[in-house]
């Protein structure tokens, strides 16, 4: 069930993406309970031979200025043992289109210009302002202080050894209470990571849980997994994303926990959700939403369903979520941090 490059977060844990989240739930196929509530034009999952019609990953929908090389093919082994063709998508660790930043805003007189969001698994997006970081004691507790009550400064993880002892899985009391933030530039300016995923999809009879990373988007980030958000608020520490969803962490550099429309590139032409990226197992990931604002009421446990267009394909969940997807439906294939 989980990838074996997981073992390549031995030290940083945890605090942005690596963890692995098992996602109760994700066993057995129940979308038999959505099929007398499938709209007319919609025909339910059961009704789709999948095999058929499943749209494979396009590499031409890719942003080139996000990959560090042309996409191409290679034989690869799936999470099940499947050996099969994959595309080989190699990210540059950049976004193609959007700057990465900022996260923690500097003083508490901030606006929300000067930082990006939180979420808490409350279900709230929270814009971190200045604002914000003074409602830290009010919404976690009295023992959150995040700023200097004499100048108002906030305390920032604002140099790499800073962000890496906050980052660790046993945080470094010197940064409680603090917002933690890794700057791209001590990585480089950004990870290269290659993905291998499947040309054809190979589905699975009972879902795998999440790994640490899901998939890549069109703009060329990886998607990862659910943030800690448990261990990140336990040591009174906010791990703050920018306005496009994503932090940096020191393994893999910069990634996302959430769609907040900077993977939206491209536009569906029949009124159904953009795609946004794809996930590991070859499906694709699309927006939450339709062109009417509207959300799909019949997506599965892994947030996916068949049409007839598409065949099987995730839809993302919203921000404040903690998560793209639930789990992964087909088989996977793999993502690495390139070693130069
Ligand atoms: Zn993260
Ligand atoms: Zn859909």
């Amino acid at each position: 069930m989980i990838q074996s490059d997981n073992t390549r977060f031995p030290v940083y844990l945890c605090l942005y993406a690596a963890c692995t989240i098992g996602i109760s739930g994700c066993s057995g196929d129940d979308s038999a309970d959505n099929s007398t509530s499938i709209a007319d034009d919609t025909p339910s999952s059961e009704t789709i031979d999948n095999e058929a019609i499943q749209a494979n990953l396009d590499p031409d929908l890719f942003l080139a200025a996000g990959l560090s090389d042309s996409i191409s093919t290679t034989d690869c082994t799936l999470t099940d043992g499947t050996q099969t063709e994959c595309f080989k998508i190699v990210i540059s660790g950049t976004p193609a289109n959007a700057d990465i930043g900022p996260f923690c805003p500097r003083n508490i007189t901030d606006d929300a210009t000067q930082g990006g969001v939180w979420f808490d698994g409350s279900g709230e997006l929270y814009q971190v302002d200045g604002s914000f970081i003074l409602s830290l004691s009010d919404l976690y507790g009295s023992d959150w202080q995040l700023y200097d009550e004499a100048t108002g400064e906030v305390f920032v993880t604002d140099s790499q050894i800073a962000c890496e002892a906050a980052a660790r899985p046993d945080v470094d009391p010197e940064y409680q209470n603090h917002c933690v933030e890794c700057s791209i530039d001590y990585y480089g300016g950004g990870v290269a990571q290659t993905l291998l995923i499947p040309v054809k999809p190979v589905a699975l009879s009972n879902p795998n849980s999440l790994s640490a990373d899901v998939g890549v988007t069109l703009n060329g980030v990886v998607i990862a997994g659910p943030a800690p958000l448990n261990a990140i608020l336990s040591a009174n520490t906010i791990a703050a994303f920018d306005d496009c969803g994503g932090h940096v962490n020191p393994v893999e550099g910069y990634h996302y926990h959430a769609a907040l429309g900077c993977s939206d590139i491209i536009s569906s032409l029949d009124g159904h959700a953009n795609i946004i990226g794809y996930a590991l197992d070859g499906y694709g990931i699309y927006a939450m939403l339709n062109s009417e604002g509207e959300e799909d009421f019949d997506l599965d446990e892994c947030r996916g369903h068949s049409d007839e267009n598409r065949g099987y394909h995730y839809h993302a969940a919203s921000a404040a979520e903690n998560m793209f997807i639930g789990c992964f439906k087909g088989a996977q294939g793999s993502i690495t941090v390139d070693s130069n």
